[in-house]
């Protein structure tokens, strides 16, 4: 599978304000934040897209979301809520193809989401 932006972060060979690291999963600050609190929860594993997921990967993107809400009472908007959204291919919005969760947080969401 290709390399991503985000295999070089897994490995710190580029910097990232990380937010939280475990054997399985990582999470950082977006780049490019689209709300006031933005940040990616990752896969350490490369799985391109959510169409490459598989059962044996359940566990592994149910983590991500735990992460995601482990972050969210840790920084303090859990309660007031956010949004955790994954992008799918081109018609998804989705750029890097590693699949990552975005958390956006800190401003009311709008529905739907274009
Ligand atoms: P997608 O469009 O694939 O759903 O989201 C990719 C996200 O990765 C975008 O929000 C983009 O700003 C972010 N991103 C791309 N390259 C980098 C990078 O090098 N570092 C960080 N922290 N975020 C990145």
């Amino acid at each position: 599978m290709a390399e991503t932006i985000f295999d070089k972060i897994i490995d710190k060979s580029i910097p990232a304000e990380i937010l939280y690291e475990d054997d399985k999963a990582l999470a950082f600050k977006d780049i490019n934040p689209q709300a006031p609190i933005h940040f990616l929860v990752i896969p350490k594993k490369q799985i391109a897209t959510i169409n490459d997921i598989t059962e044996e990967d359940e566990a592994l993107v149910g983590h991500l979301y735990t992460v995601a809400a482990k972050l969210a009472s840790e920084l303090g908007f859990a309660h007031e809520g956010y949004r955790a959204v994954m992008n799918c291919n081109e018609f998804g919005g989705q750029t890097v193809y590693h699949i990552h969760l975005h958390v956006l947080a800190g401003k009311l969401m709008g529905w739907p989401p274009y």
